[in-house]
């Protein structure tokens, strides 16, 4: 079975930056489980899968435009460290979701902390950079219709999410 619209698709990854440091990994973070033809996966990385089955190994590179898009220093903000009540401690590295910006959540990677403030920083970790992914295709199978409605791929393990 080929990839196309609304195929259920499991995909090994590792992706790697131009200097070939592991950015990211199926090994680290679990298979790519994506419904094809919704959006749910970057534009660059769907059209490099299409029309391919599954035991298919491809090395394809991904340009940022077609993946997390540039750095927009404008994502970079300066916020008091009383926003963050509760938590014992702030380091670089942490996540957090906000929704600061038209009720729409996000997720900020905290970057520097001082006594008074953190800096966070919006961008995506991907952003600004080309991508170039080893794939293996494990799995092709038609999306039932309500993966197709939520635009995801349900697991055993993932029945009850929220939507
Ligand atoms: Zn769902």
């Amino acid at each position: 079975m080929q990839i196309s619209k609304y195929k259920a698709v499991v995909v090994n990854y590792v992706a790697r930056d131009d200097s070939g440091n592991i950015l990211d990994s199926s090994d680290a973070d679990g298979p790519i489980r994506y419904i094809h033809g919704t959006e749910d996966l970057i534009p660059g990385l769907e059209a490099a899968l299409e029309g391919h089955s599954a035991g298919e190994k491809l090395s394809i590179r991904v340009a940022m435009e077609d993946a997390y898009g540039d750095r927009d220093e404008s994502l970079i903000e300066e916020v008091p460290i009383a926003n963050f009540p509760g938590i014992d401690s702030i380091e670089p590295g942490m996540k957090f979701q906000t929704d600061m910006d038209d009720d729409v959540p996000y997720i900020v990677t905290v970057t520097k902390v001082t006594k008074k403030h953190v800096t966070v920083d919006g961008n995506h970790p991907f952003a600004g950079k080309n991508l170039n992914f080893d794939l293996e295709i494990v799995e092709v199978r038609e999306a039932s219709s309500s993966e197709i409605e939520h635009g995801h791929v349900h697991t055993d393990d993932s029945h009850h999410h929220i939507h």
